[in-house]
């Protein structure tokens, strides 16, 4: 199978770049993947998880979103955050959980953003759903 350079950044770190053969991204309107020779473009990312496929294994990350940017010679994918399932602290996701669902049902609604509220609560779910590959 045809491989491709992958890159990983974030606003703080960058991944050792990968040789892989396959990307799964979670798009805006559902995850897409990207092989050798994708259409070139820029697209959105959503909170979820990258699965990556090398030569010899399959990774997966948690991300809370960014962009996925597809040139000919290979893939960056420019995240805010991103954590391999190995690296996410379980605890600590399940206290950012916890707590986001004390704030979604206290009485205190006026105060309550929202937006902010539910992506807290998608980015510990997904943190605890990537850490279980
Ligand atoms: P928390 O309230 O626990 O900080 P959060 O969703 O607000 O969670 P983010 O703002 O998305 O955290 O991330 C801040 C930094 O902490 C990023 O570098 C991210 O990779 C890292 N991070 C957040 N949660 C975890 C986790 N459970 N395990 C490992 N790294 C994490």
């Amino acid at each position: 199978m045809s491989t491709f350079n992958l890159d990983v950044v974030t606003p703080t770190r960058n991944l050792e770049e990968m040789v892989v053969s396959y990307i799964r991204c979670p798009g805006l309107d559902g995850s897409f993947g990207i092989m050798a020779n994708h259409q070139e473009g820029i697209f959105s990312l959503d909170i979820g998880e990258i699965m990556i496929k090398t030569k010899s294994e399959t990774k997966y990350l948690s991300t809370s979103g960014g962009f996925a940017e597809i040139v000919n010679d290979g893939v960056s994918i420019l995240v805010e955050t991103v954590e391999s399932a190995s690296d996410i602290d379980i605890p600590r996701a399940e206290a950012a959980l916890q707590r986001a669902r004390d704030r979604k049902s206290s009485s205190d609604n006026e105060n309550l953003d929202q937006a902010r509220l539910e992506n807290a609560l998608s980015r510990a779910l997904n943190r605890l759903q990537v850490a279980k590959k």
